[in-house]
């Protein structure tokens, strides 16, 4: 029996259910697919195919028991490096972790587990999760599936990348700023950042612990939707995590794709959807909204005015926090240890330079570096102070839009992928990725980027995102799946069927995803 790792993983855990296939099987097919065309892409930067395929084997004797562990028993995933894997490498796309083996699985990892969900492998990412497009990466950079010479978007490109060219059904990824929602946009992929406080940030290593929450990369709404219900809900051993079930997402994700908005008002958020973005991913956007009118939807216009000072506010709070939390990476206590060079018995102080020198790169010297300047006396008040007063603004804008609207809507990224190298010297065109993203963030409310289709002449895709209040992530469900529905039934599929693919020995786009995935044993 072959495989068809095009599918998504909701199709995979029926094909489980009923006995036409396994999970060994299914394991199999993407670790193919890993050796095939990660050479080129480089979504990974480990991967542990004994450990999946055992974990494989484990859920198709579960299965053969009768007792499946979850709907999800058995579907591959990979898992961002910034998450602590008991016994498999954890990195953060940093050298300062290199060789670092964390003794515990982060909370989300360990749901994965118990869920039964085999895991490939860990994904690349830009260094501490600071990027927007994987170049950061300490281990070199992850190539958008779509183009090998463009951006598979970040920090958390190598789970979007992963899933965008079917060498994982699903992945983890984390969120501070728009790292799962902004690969989703420019790979043609599904990325959810749920409630702040609705999914455990224990072991996952904090970049700015008041913004980060981990969230499901897929293929498909409802796939989105299943993963988020398996690594959702209350953790004890996160003092941040809300403590509320997770809720009926796949019901909610189910419910939209029957395709009926009515009595759903959308707002579109006015400084989100004008300037600054390039005109196909405008235009989809605006198709997009046509689409869910069609779909009963009531589209109303809001005004969110401190958005315009969200980016500001977050280069200030995220290196604040950024700054802080990686002063524990100090050469002591685990990780990469340098001596400095032809220094007779190093002080303390001398390894820890040495190390922080050579095991950081340049980014995120940079946000210590920020971030340790706005916290310094004198600059606290007028810097750090001032940042939080805007993101007590923007969680007041979002509460007054979302009493004119249930959900509220953007384009996810201003632009389609840009080209490897473009952006790397110019820090604040790179930060601008995360214009339409950030506010989510700073309001802690759920945000959903769903593919809007190809945006520009070189045929790349946009994202169509979709904003919650707190806690009504079912609704970025519902409404998304009802969007990708409309979208699906006017392309004739899903948008990656339109992906040019890469041929794995040129490592350039012409060979169909259907030839290099389809059918894979
Ligand atoms: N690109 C943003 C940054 O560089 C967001 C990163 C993230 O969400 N982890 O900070």
């Amino acid at each position: 029996m072959t495989c068809n790792t095009r599918v998504s993983a909701a199709e995979i855990a029926g094909a489980l259910a009923r006995g036409e296939t396994s999970s060994v099987e299914v394991t199999r097919a993407h670790l193919h697919n890993i050796e095939r065309h990660d050479g080129a892409v480089h979504a990974y930067l480990h991967v542990d195919a004994e450990g999946a395929l055992a974990q494989a084997a484990a859920a198709d004797e579960r299965r053969a028991n009768g007792a499946p562990a979850s709907a999800l028993d058995g579907v591959p995933i990979a898992v961002k490096d910034v998450l602590a894997t008991s016994g498999l490498p954890t990195t953060c796309g940093s050298k300062i972790l290199q060789g670092w083996v964390p003794p515990y699985d982060a909370t989300v990892v360990a749901r994965l587990k118990r869920a039964g969900l085999p895991i490939l492998g860990k994904t690349n990412m830009d260094e501490f999760a600071m990027g927007s497009s994987t170049e950061h990466s300490a281990y070199g950079p992850t190539r958008n599936p779509w183009d090998l010479d463009r951006i598979p978007g970040g920090s958390g490109g190598g789970s979007a990348a992963a899933v965008a060219s079917f060498q994982a059904p699903l992945a983890l990824g984390t969120d501070t700023g728009g790292s799962i929602r902004q690969p989703g946009a420019v790979t043609g992929t599904v990325g959810m950042k749920p409630t702040y406080g609705g999914v455990s940030r224990y072991g996952l290593v904090a970049m700015a612990n008041s913004l980060d929450q981990v969230g499901p990369v897929s293929r498909t709404v409802l796939d989105a939707a299943l993963l988020h219900e398996v690594i959702g809900g209350h953790d004890p051993l996160d003092s941040t995590s809300i403590d509320q079930p997770v809720g009926k997402l796949a019901d909610a994700a189910r419910r939209g794709a029957e395709g009926d908005l009515s009595g759903v008002r959308v707002g579109v958020i006015t400084e989100l959807s004008g300037e600054g973005y390039q005109a196909g991913v405008l235009a989809r956007f605006q198709e997009s909204l046509d689409l869910l009118v069609e779909a009963g939807a009531e589209v109303v216009e809001v005004s969110c005015p401190s958005f315009v000072h969200a980016l500001a506010a977050y280069y200030l709070v995220m290196p604040a926090e950024a700054s802080s939390n990686l002063a524990k990476f100090d050469a002591m206590r685990y990780g990469l240890r340098v001596l400095p060079e032809g220094v007779e018995n190093p002080s303390a102080e001398e390894v820890m330079r040495a190390t922080r020198d050579a095991g950081f790169g340049d980014e995120v010297k940079r946000r210590i570096i920020l971030g340790t300047y706005a916290l310094s006396s004198g600059y606290y008040d007028a810097f750090y102070g001032q940042a939080q007063k805007v993101r007590t603004l923007i969680g007041r804008d979002f509460a007054a839009a979302f009493e004119t609207a249930d959900v509220l809507v953007s384009p996810t990224a201003p632009t389609t992928a840009f080209k490897l190298g473009e952006k790397l010297d110019d820090p604040i065109a790179m930060y601008l990725n995360d214009l339409a993203t950030i506010p989510a963030n700073l309001a802690g409310v759920p945000g959903i980027s769903i593919p809007s289709g190809l945006a520009d002449e070189d045929g790349l895709p946009a994202g169509f995102q979709v904003l919650a209040p707190a806690l009504a992530d079912d609704r970025c469900y519902r409404v998304g799946a009802a969007l990708e529905a409309a979208l699906e039934r006017k392309w004739g599929g899903p948008l990656l069927d339109k992906a040019p693919g890469l041929d794995p020995s040129t490592g350039s786009g012409q060979v169909k995803l259907d030839q290099r995935n389809g059918d894979a044993r």
